[in-house]
């Protein structure tokens, strides 16, 4: 194990502040690691001479070397008990206490004083406001759970306590076993990125599991994520998706919930499996930890029941998984094998009449298939079928083939039994075919999460200073929004544009359009920090002839005055002409995110982007792969690649500009906001014909 091998098997645990009062938090962490802890137990409390039969301490540092501490005491005392079991040694804090940074401001002076120590002292802190932590390599039950979780390779943390001790609860009934579980509280030290990372080293952890409210350092997950999510699954659930559940986990444990967007790009990259409900969080854990990947995509569906083999290849349908198309030698062995009457294709119905024996012989034919990369069995209780038998064939023939297989034993009291023997040796079972599907449909996805290829974001060679100039520039002018006047910073980090100038009298927008189109037409627009959106004033002026460009400029500059009298205006933009006609408008932006750092964007642009939101995003940086699929993800992909006939556009540029302007965006933490749009991609090339952006001139 890593950092973290202490906190979760101290040799000596104390709790500051155990009590024997009846129905108290101190009581119960007390008795909960006197029931089956490895280690010694110690009660610290001055006002008592014993505790459950434990001689009773008055003060931690009065026992000798102890490594890990509980803490229960009231919160005005916390800060003292800390400091003094630092002092003695102490390295390992669990701050059960709550009245932190939950509770208003005199809580949250407290939570810095708490972080103040722990990093002076350099502690290993969990809380405050915890449930606490339990180890049951160790037989550790440092929590005030009711209830003990059984043995198992699924670690589990959670932002909130109260749901530690209904998941322990219903866990035990369905023998899903835990190896370690952590009740996050306040976060105040110790996070979620801290146990990925504790459990990424630990060989008695197989699968990860999170309920989160938010997350802390959101780079410093996704890095930490990354990097475990290699060879251990994670699966996070994370409430307050919705606006009201986001206000509802903000006053819950003081969490500010970050932007839904980022955290589902920053998830998927750190290969984090996200999930919507705590019932696929524990599926997906259970068939995680209990069953190997599988090699194929096609799955193999083995019942004695039309009407849920249905159901079930309905699922596969909904999935990404594929019904598997048997090989002539699988179908002839199931006719040997089978009545005239059973259907030897794929779902394979064994008819209702099938005793156990039948459906050992379906299965082992399926799994044998080299197109068969997981089996679904999916049974309804008959008067020819023992449940407890066909669970035990089930079992054998699963660690037989080493393939993954999840069941459906539909039924109540007559399944409990045969589910039981499949849930204990790791064979998930459900009610619904669906849920057996998509557990299997979760083991497909980590398959591509787990031989993902990590490519470094590139970096190209930019000129950082001119782009800087830029930038101050503008800081001079105190503004702090942009228009196409900084175009030059594009220019600088290598984004095509296409030639212009800004002018301020009707003759040099003269000059600049011959310069720039000699007979041929030109593109004018108004430049004016003020007004964001030109074309909704009128203030772009697309296919100017030479002769009309003089009469433009007075237009475009009296329509900004009449839009905005006090609005800034720094002159006209005289911009070549591009030819559209084999051209789509795209848009890559960035917008920074409080806690995933830049964000960047890429989708459909122009004028109408609001209103189509056909867009994705990426933590930046992004490498090429990743550029490459955003191109990809967005619905209007196939204008990219040619529709109706026409030329592609030229992919490559649109990639090598989405890694630019992430290195741009990574480059100057001043920019906070940065729209290119459109971006103009054609088949010869992209070009940047507008940008807009917002910068935070005290970064600068
Ligand atoms: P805004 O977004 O402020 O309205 P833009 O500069 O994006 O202003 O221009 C609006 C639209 O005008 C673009 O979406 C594009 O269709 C067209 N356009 C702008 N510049 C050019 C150009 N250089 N060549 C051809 N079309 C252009
Ligand atoms: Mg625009």
């Amino acid at each position: 194990m890593g950092q973290l091998a202490t906190l979760f098997s101290p040799d000596r645990i104390a709790v500051v502040g155990a009590t024997d009062r009846e129905g108290s938090v101190g009581r119960a962490i007390t008795a909960n690691l006197l029931d089956g802890f490895e280690g010694d137990v110690v009660a610290v409390n001055p006002t008592k001479d014993e505790v459950l039969g434990l001689e009773s301490h008055d003060s931690v540092g009065a026992v000798p070397d102890v490594d890990a501490a509980v803490v229960v005491v009231p919160p005005s005392i916390v800060i003292d008990a800390i400091r003094e079991a630092a002092e003695a040694g102490v390295q390992n804090v669990v701050v059960i206490t709550a009245g932190f940074g939950e509770s208003g401001s005199e809580g949250a002076s407290r939570e810095r004083e708490l972080r103040e120590i722990a990093a002076e002292h350099d502690l290993n802190l969990v809380g405050p406001n915890s449930l606490g932590i339990v180890n049951t390599g160790v037989g550790m039950n440092a929590t005030f759970g009711p209830e003990s979780p059984q043995e198992g390779s699924i670690s589990f943390m959670s932002q909130s306590g109260a749901f530690v001790t209904a998941v322990v609860d219903w866990a035990n009934d369905r023998n899903l076993g835990f190896h370690n579980v952590v009740s996050l509280g306040n976060k105040a030290v110790l996070d979620e990125s801290d146990f990925v990372a504790e459990w990424g080293e630990d060989p008695d952890t197989d699968v990860i599991l999170g309920y989160l409210e938010d997350v802390v350092d959101g780079r410093a997950f996704v890095e930490a994520a990354r990097e475990v999510s290699r060879e251990t699954p994670i699966v996070v659930v994370k409430s307050g998706r919705t606006e009201a559940g986001a206000s509802a986990a903000a006053s819950h444990t003081g969490a500010i919930a970050g932007s839904e967007r980022a955290y589902e790009a920053a998830l998927d990259q750190a290969g984090v499996l996200r999930v919507e409900s705590v019932q696929d969080l524990f599926d997906f854990g259970s068939i995680l930890a209990g069953q190997p990947l599988p090699e194929q995509d096609g799955v193999a569906i083995v019942t004695n029941a039309g009407g849920p083999g249905v159901m079930t290849t309905d699922a596969v349908g909904d999935s990404d998984l594929s019904l598997a198309s048997f090989t002539d030698e699988t179908v002839e062995a199931f006719r040997a094998a089978l009545p005239d009457e059973a259907n030897v294709y794929n779902p394979v119905d064994i008819i209702g009449d099938a005793p156990v024996e039948r459906f050992e012989d379906a299965l082992d034919v399926a799994l044998a298939d080299p197109n068969v990369g997981a089996a679904v069995v999916v049974a309804c209780p008959t008067a020819t079928l023992s449940y407890d038998a066909l669970a035990e064939a089930v079992v054998d023939l699963q660690a037989e083939y080493e393939m993954p297989v999840a069941a459906t034993l539909m039924g109540g009291s007559s399944a409990r039994s045969a589910n039981d023997t499949l849930s204990t040796a790791g064979i998930p079972t459900f009610f619904d075919p669906a849920r057996a599907v998509r557990s299997l449909d979760a083991l497909r996805e980590y398959r591509e999460i787990s031989r993902r290829e990590y490519t470094e974001p590139e970096t190209f060679d930019v000129d950082r200073d001119a782009a800087r100039g830029i930038l101050e520039a503008a800081d001079r002018r105190n503004s702090n929004r942009l228009g196409v006047e900084a175009m030059g910073l594009l220019d600088a980090y290598g984004i095509p544009t296409p030639d212009a100038e800004i002018v301020d009298s009707r003759a040099d927008a003269v000059e600049a359009a011959d310069r720039i189109a000699g007979d041929g037409e030109v593109v004018m627009k108004i430049v004016s920090p003020d007004i964001l959106h030109k074309s909704d004033i009128g203030g772009v002026a697309v296919g100017v002839s030479p002769e009309d460009v003089a009469d433009t400029y007075e237009d475009l500059v009296t329509r900004a005055r009449n839009y905005q009298p006090d609005a800034t205006v720094l002159g006209v933009q005289v911009q070549e002409m591009l030819d559209m006609d084999s051209a789509v408008e795209t848009i890559a932006g960035m917008n920074r995110d409080p806690g995933f750092g830049p964000l960047v964007l890429f989708g459909l642009g122009g004028i109408f982007v609001e209103v189509l939101e056909d867009t994705t995003v990426r933590v930046a940086p992004v490498s090429e792969p990743s550029a490459r699929e955003m191109l990809t993800e967005i619905d209007a992909a196939p204008l990219l690649r040619g529709a109706r006939g026409r030329d592609p556009v030229d992919e490559d540029g649109v990639v090598e500009t989405i890694q630019r302007l992430s290195q741009l965006v990574t480059d100057f933490p001043a920019i906070v906001e940065l729209d290119i749009n459109p971006l103009v991609a054609t088949p010869d090339g992209v070009q940047a014909v507008d940008v807009r952006l917002t910068i935070d001139q005290e970064e600068l």
